[in-house]
């Protein structure tokens, strides 16, 4: 008997007659031959492999409502598993829509989101308290780095995140401690002892990581036997979209679940497998014909998606990986427009470009949220997301946090925003202790009374506090170490140029050796983030030049952290990383940054399966776009607070070139002196001049009252709103508005 409760099908439900064909023509009437084979099939197992739009979400989605409406299956016994919450909501609407009915009883959801309800269900049988808590990744890098203490392990040697990646890795893999082989290795053998501790310590408190979720459903299965019979009976029919992206824990966990009785029906496109970075094994496909009994394989050819030119842009560039499982892709639709190419002088042209073609788009009388910008890296947004500002396009980034709320760029602003004003209690809170510095929560707790019975801000208590004997010696020392900190960056930056300031923040307060302890993905990235607000410093140019600079832009940032993000109901175009795309689809897409060392990513250059990785990612991309697609490259980017000349991307160069029109817009933008261009764009496009109507030049001299003689470096828009770039010897490069500057050319 179980201790949980587990509720019966509803009555008579498997039992009725089938209905007759007109009945359910909502359902297979609009379907091709192949999609409707492959809804209506009678075999056990079935593998739809098919490329990128050619329905297979379509087909699961209609396979779901084929099973309850004709095959008479009770929704109670149906499982169906999709990659996002978004979609699994987008399902269960369309299940709703065909059937007309509630899907209410249907089990939906994501892999995580069904195992956490699942365990749920039955804690007891998962042996965890019944109020468990759920660990984000913040809350286990904390445990970890508190157990590495007690093992005597130093953050130096030993990264907590490095460590917390391991066992997220291993648990992803099904493997307990007492499973791992560390075969004499020193550091497995550290590594294995310390996910001995964790799994202690996530026990006595109740807690469950993410990646446990999943191994503790599995574990929970295979130790109970009579539960596990009750939901192979209960889940006759599984479904799976995205297949390509499971992993071993998640596959392990649909053949548990399957059974040698249950019915399972997987779509998946080997081409689209993009998280292999994540532990995802795109061999689960070859796996599934092999393990799972009486599997028929169907394939869909027809994409209904994309045009002619785009389809085959796409088959052209997945192409060049070899040893795929092949698939042929062809469209009923015409040709349509070319492809565009867009040869950016740099990220700010290439971003301003996109807004532009966006706003076009509108002034036609298009919707914002049919154009999606995708992009490689997270840091490339900040430069899209300004142009979009300032051309008041309203925009929401899918899937991520815009830029200025990266927990990261908040905590450097912080800084920026003690060294500005000492009384920020918010900022103070946010970095008092980050990076850890031994500052511990009793002792800010008494920062924080002081300061409320004394009725003055933190920065004041606190110093009152490092005077005081009211905190134990090593405390107060370390609150003066902080204290002393800020001054003492405060002064370096003074008279500085703004992104020397941040720099300064970044460097003395070690935010970036902080994440450098993290050799992960998720490490790299913060810093690539944190980086790349140098450069949003070093190009940011305020509107009001009297005012002081790091107060303008720390109001910036914070404004475009605000409210003039368009909520998820609001007409937005769409702006995400290329993994955040899949499986969606909009009018045009921009798929920015075509530049090598940037997509694909300088990590993969060396390693062919990375290589094709991103190969994939790339055809993930350019399939997004139904009608219209615009390829983008700068010849040159600052990113990540550096100056890059890269060449132009590979990708682009695997797609036919009679596929391709190059953009040559009536441009008002000078080309750059001393800068020198690709080889490919000199090839192929003429550089184009024009009067900016601000009487300047690129490579002209010019004098300003504060910054003193510089050299035009470039020039953008026209009149007193064009922006120019010059570069003076003393204080730096610098973005100024024309209208603002008061140059004088001497
Ligand atoms: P991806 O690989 O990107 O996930 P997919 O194979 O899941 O793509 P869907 O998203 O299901 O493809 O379908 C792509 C588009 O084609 C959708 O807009 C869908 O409504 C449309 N579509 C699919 N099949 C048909 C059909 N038989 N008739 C008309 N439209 C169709
Ligand atoms: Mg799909």
């Amino acid at each position: 008997m179980f201790y949980s409760i587990i509720c019966s099908p509803p009555e008579n439900l498997n039992t009725a007659t089938k209905i007759p064909m007109e009945e359910i023509t909502d359902i297979i009437g609009p379907l091709n031959e192949a999609q409707r084979q492959a809804v209506t099939t009678e075999s056990r197992n079935t593998l739809v492999l098919a490329g990128a739009g050619s329905g297979k979400t379509r087909v699961l989605v209609h396979r779901i409502a084929w099973l309850i409406r004709a095959e008479k299956i009770s929704p109670w016994s149906i499982l169906a598993v999709t990659f996002t919450n978004k979609a699994a909501r987008e399902m269960k609407g369309r299940v709703e829509q065909l059937l007309d009915m509630p899907s209410g009883t249907l089990w939906i959801g994501t892999f995580h989101g069904l195992a956490h309800r699942l365990l749920r269900n039955h804690w007891q049988e998962a042996n965890l308290p019944q109020n468990f808590q759920i660990l984000d990744s913040e809350d286990q890098l904390r445990l970890v780095r508190r157990l590495l203490k007690e093992m005597n392990l130093d953050e130096e040697r030993w990264p907590p995140r490095q460590a917390t990646w391991f066992i997220n890795e291993q648990k992803d893999k099904g493997f307990r401690p007492q499973q791992i082989d560390t075969a004499g290795d020193f550091w497995l053998s550290q590594m294995v002892q310390l996910y001995t501790a964790y799994e202690a310590a996530c026990q006595r408190g109740g807690m469950v990581d993410f990646a446990e979720l999943l191994l503790r459903a599995h574990e929970m299965w295979l130790n109970n036997p009579e539960l596990l019979n009750h939901y192979r009976n209960r889940f006759s029919h599984l479904l799976v979209d995205e297949f390509q992206d499971t992993n071993t824990i998640q596959y392990a966990w649909l053949r548990l679940l399957t059974g040698d009785n249950g019915s399972i029906f997987v779509v998946g496109d080997d081409d689209q497998s993009v998280y292999g970075w994540r532990g995802a094994q795109v061999e689960n496909i070859r796996s599934f014909t092999r393990e799972f009994p009486l599997v028929e394989t169907l394939r869909l050819e027809q994409n209904y998606r994309s045009s002619g030119n785009i389809l085959n842009a796409a088959n052209a560039l997945i192409d060049n990986n070899p040893g795929r499982l092949g698939k042929e892709l062809w469209t009923e639709d015409n040709d349509g427009v070319p492809i565009q190419l867009y040869s950016a002088y740099n990220d700010l042209d290439e971003a301003r470009f996109i807004a532009e073609q966006i706003q076009f788009w509108v002034d036609k009388g298009g919707r914002r949220d049919e154009s999606a910008i995708l992009y490689r890296s997270n840091a490339q947004s900040r430069v899209l997301e300004e142009a979009l500002l300032s051309a008041s396009i309203p925009y929401r980034i899918y899937g991520g946090l815009r830029f200025f709320e990266r927990a990261e760029i908040k905590d450097a602003l912080s800084y920026l925003r003690l060294m500005a004003h000492r009384h920020d209690d918010a900022a103070f809170e946010r970095v008092v202790n980050t990076p850890t510095r031994g500052i511990g929560e009793r002792t800010v707790m008494l920062v924080r009374e002081y300061a409320q019975g004394a009725g003055i801000s933190l920065w004041r208590a606190a110093l009152a506090q490092t005077e005081g004997d009211q905190l134990a010696a090593r405390a107060r020392n370390a609150l003066r170490n902080f204290l002393q900190l800020i001054e003492q960056m405060s002064h370096d930056g003074k008279d500085k140029a703004l992104n020397e300031q941040v720099e300064i923040v970044l460097k003395n307060s070690s935010l970036i050796d902080h994440h450098k302890k993290n050799r992960s993905e998720k490490g790299l990235t913060r810093i690539e983030n944190l980086e790349e607000l140098v450069t949003a410093a070093g190009q940011f140019s305020p509107e009001d030049e009297s005012l002081n600079l790091l107060d303008e832009f720390l109001a910036q940032a914070a404004l475009e952290s605000g409210d003039t993000q368009g909520d998820e109901w609001e007409d937005c175009v769409q702006l995400m990383t290329l993994h955040s795309a899949k499986g969606l689809e909009f009018h045009q897409v921009f798929l920015s940054g075509l530049e090598e060392g940037l997509f694909p990513h300088s990590r993969s250059s060396e390693d062919s399966e990375q290589l094709e990785e991103e190969r994939r990612l790339c055809y993930v991309g350019i399939t997004r776009a139904r009608q219209k697609l615009t390829l983008s490259h700068a010849e040159s980017r600052r990113l990540y607070g550096k100056e890059s000349y890269p060449r132009v991307s590979r990708f682009i160069k695997e797609i036919p070139v009679e596929l391709l029109q190059e953009v040559r817009i009536r441009s008002t933008i000078s080309r750059p002196v001393n800068q020198r261009s690709s080889s490919y764009t000199q090839n192929h496009r003429s550089s184009i001049l024009e009067d900016s109507g601000t009487g300047l030049q690129p490579g002209q001299q010019v004098r300003h009252a504060k910054f003193g003689e510089g050299t035009v470096l470039m020039l953008e828009g026209s009149g007193p709103q064009a922006r120019i770039q010059i570069h003076f010897p003393e204080a730096g490069t610098k973005w100024l508005v024309a209208g603002y500057a008061k140059l004088e050319p001497t």
